[in-house]
């Protein structure tokens, strides 16, 4: 009950990239960037566990970017050919790959660290990969014309990556579609069919990942635009809670979601957002206690998992180890409550 998990990236370590940054280069080259990215992925479960977090994940240590890191193994992306685009409906500009040729994997894309981060640990295990819809607002056009199609082309190479993961001992496949927040009408229209083409035949704990983004500054100004009560999660939730997807990730902590519209999630497990990943201030325990018990009035214990509101790579690394500690010790409080 109240298991703590992370949404999924964690801050690298200095010495294999920059830190405090998205698209952070990285600092090692040739195989020593290869050994960096392994032993940072131990690191990172292992501080996970240290924090006392219950379904851990690789930190997403080996990858440059959640998107990115998957589309470099993607044949048909090319990444000489690189534009700036406007991404999430023009919240900010990207420099972003164009694919030029149907898209094929090239071979498997996280197996490496997906394998390490396995033998690394005896707790559940959580993998996160972009979802389609996400993964075609991050990336230019220039073979198939048609950006549905092209969604359901990735969505099928997700699959193949997903069912490979699953067979190393992945528990939790989880996708992430900060996009879903985006274009809600396309949601409706043919995102929840990509989304579940990704998921098709997993075995395994399936997720979707909602947020409103990275702390960065133009999304923190694009919450500003928000208005009093973000609504959006009201257009989505209905529809997710049909879909096949066992788990939803949400944005909660320090945001101006209406946390009844977690109700809409009837049948399916709730990640609940206890951990802002917009400030630096690390949250006391009894602050994530507090966010729990506001969710439970909406969702039953045994399906909600306390999480972070996004991933919390461009941090600090003592911010976002604090954060997990006060993350592991909030849900403990509201467990001993429960027991009583
Ligand atoms: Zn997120």
């Amino acid at each position: 009950m109240l298991q703590t998990t992370i949404a999924g990236s964690l801050p690298k370590p200095s010495w294999l990239a920059e830190p405090e940054k998205l698209w952070a280069a990285w600092r090692p080259t040739g195989d020593a960037l290869l050994e960096a990215k392994r032993d940072a992925t131990i690191l990172s479960i292992k501080e996970q566990e240290i924090a006392g977090i219950d379904i851990v994940g690789d930190g997403e240590q080996a990858r440059q970017h959640f998107v990115h890191g998957f589309l470099e193994r993607i044949a048909g992306v090319d990444f000489e050919k690189r534009v700036t685009m406007g991404i999430r409906n023009n919240r900010y500009e990207a420099m972003v790959p164009t694919v030029t040729a149907p898209l094929t994997r090239m071979g498997p894309v996280h197996s490496f660290e997906a394998g390490i981060a396995r033998a690394s640990t005896t707790k559940k295990l959580k993998f996160t990969l972009p979802g389609p819809m996400t993964i075609i607002d991050t990336i230019a056009d220039g073979y198939y014309g048609d950006r549905v199609k092209m969604a359901m082309a990735f969505a099928d190479l997700l699959n193949q990556e997903a069912k490979e993961l699953e067979a190393l001992g992945v528990d939790v496949i989880q996708f992430d579609e900060p996009a879903f927040n985006v274009y809600m009408d396309q949601v409706r229209d043919w995102g929840i069919e990509a989304l579940e083409r990704a998921a098709a035949g997993l075995k395994c704990t399936t997720a979707v990942h909602i947020c409103y983004g990275y702390g960065i500054k133009a999304n923190i100004d694009w919450k500003q635009s928000l208005g009093s009560e973000w609504r959006q999660y009201e257009d989505t939730f209905p529809v997710i809670a049909k879909s096949k997807i066992d788990q939803v990730s949400l944005e909660c902590a320090n945001s101006r979601v209406p946390i009844d519209l977690i109700a809409l999630l009837d049948g399916k497990d709730v990640l609940v957002g206890a951990i802002d990943v917009a400030s630096e201030t690390v949250e006391t325990p009894e602050q994530v206690a507090a966010v729990i018990r506001t969710a439970m009035q909406f969702v039953k214990p045994e399906k909600l998992y306390p999480c972070t509101n996004c991933g919390m790579a461009p941090l600090p690394r003592a911010v976002a180890q604090g954060k997990l500690v006060s993350l592991a010790k909030g849900a403990a409080i509201v467990r001993a409550e429960l027991a009583r």
